[in-house]
């Protein structure tokens, strides 16, 4: 694989220094004010620092309509997860189109927003054509459900960034890119991740990484589903693999500050054309990636990109895997000739288990160092539901 693949889609910056930053905080101060929780502030800080590139604020109706219809923004370039800002009435009652309004997190204003429009929608829609459903045991349909009823849509100029406890493991695109170039990486290839990781994700990591230069690990850290990993104990467990198992000039690792949307072959996607957007050649796309549940068929998410050509990213495939006992290794479906009863899968369930029982098998599914880092937790996972939709009410 000796393509270079390079985007044609220029990075967004939206962001004030100096005298003009200290202009636009003063003129904030006579602004309306729009309250926003972490989930928001975040996508803020992707917008503005370029890691939603082409979006240059939130979606106005045009906008979001093409792209819940269409997976495509309304000049026709590929987006496939709406970017939007949910306002109560009474708040969109008092914004209008033209004017300028301040987002604040916890107290500080974050960035300016020139609204375009203020909007309703229907939450039904955008749950039907984003996860495919209307059923609200999907966690993505039921956020879509509890969304305030209006949308506002329009440019943001970042005016301070968003409080973080996890900072400084975030890169902006341009650092990314910057870091790939001085590294000598001509191809480098993203991959996504919500879990610890598992030798089965390892296996994924180094067969890609043995066909470009660089891997760029990229876990999402951010609002999940009960029951995923906690993101303190998934950087911990990453920060440890890769000391003990990775060359150092072949891997960056920096999280991706957003939520999981569980949008299976949508937010595939998605995640793609983010990973471009740090200056990824390549990206990672296994079975059932950003699923939940049964809700998508195991290679959905990888038939959807048939539809994206113009991505300026090459997604790699990859099938099943597990941990084989016959072969003695991890193999996927198109190496392994052994049954069943041969293979240890790399589910949840198995991978909890493993932690957990002195005899778990832990040693074909995780490497030990990994393992004594999870367990350092008495419980590495989300127990209660952490939707934080504070903010724009
Ligand atoms: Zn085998």
């Amino acid at each position: 694989m000796s393509e270079n693949v390079t985007s044609s889609i220029p990075l967004v910056r939206r962001t004030l220094t100096g005298e003009a930053r200290e202009a636009a905080l003063a003129r904030a101060k006579s602004l309306v004010q729009i309250e926003v929780g972490d989930d928001l502030a975040y996508d803020v800080s992707n917008i503005t620092h370029g890691v939603f590139s082409p979006l240059r604020g939130f979606m106005t109706a045009r906008d979001c309509s093409s792209v819940v219809q269409h997976m495509r923004l309304a000049n026709d370039t590929a987006w496939t997860i709406p970017i939007i800002l949910d306002v109560s009435e009474s708040l969109a009652r008092s914004l209008a189109s033209g004017r300028t309004a301040v987002l604040v997190h916890q107290g500080k204003f974050v960035a300016l927003l020139e609204i375009a429009d203020v909007y309703p929608f229907d939450r039904q829609e955008i749950a039907a054509h984003v996860y495919g459903t209307l059923d609200t045991a999907h966690p993505g349909v039921a956020r879509a459900m509890k969304m305030a009823p209006y949308l506002v849509g329009g440019d943001l100029m970042l005016l301070n960034e968003p409080e973080d406890p996890y900072q400084d493991y975030r890169l902006t695109p341009i650092e990314t890119s910057l870091l790939f170039k001085e590294k000598g990486w001509r191809t480098v290839v993203g991959f996504q991740t919500r879990n610890i990781p598992h030798l089965g994700h390892e296996y994924l990591q180094k067969t890609a990484l043995s066909f470009v230069d660089g891997i760029f690990i990229n876990p999402l850290l951010g609002e999940k589903k009960v029951g995923d990993f906690k993101d303190e104990v998934v950087l911990r467990s990453y920060k440890t693999l890769i000391e003990h198992y990775y060359l150092r000039d072949r891997i960056v690792l920096s999280i991706f500050r957003t939520r999981m949307r569980y949008a299976g072959p949508r937010e595939a996607v998605f995640h793609a054309i983010v990973r471009r957007n740090f200056g990824c050649t390549h990206f990672v796309v296994g079975r059932d990636h950003a699923g939940v549940g049964g809700y998508y068929a195991p290679y959905a998410a990888q038939e959807i990109f048939q539809h994206f050509p113009d991505l300026g990213i090459v997604p790699l495939f990859f099938s099943a895997f597990f941990h084989c006992r016959k072969c003695g290794g991890v193999v996927n479906e198109k190496t392994c000739p052994h049954d069943a009863s041969m293979r240890v899968e790399f589910s949840g369930t198995r991978l909890r288990k493993a932690l957990t029982e002195a005899d778990g098998q832990a040693d074909q599914l995780i490497r030990p160092e990994v393992a004594t880092v999870v367990r350092e937790w008495a419980n590495p996972l989300i127990e209660i539901e952490e939707i934080d939709m504070e903010g724009a009410r």
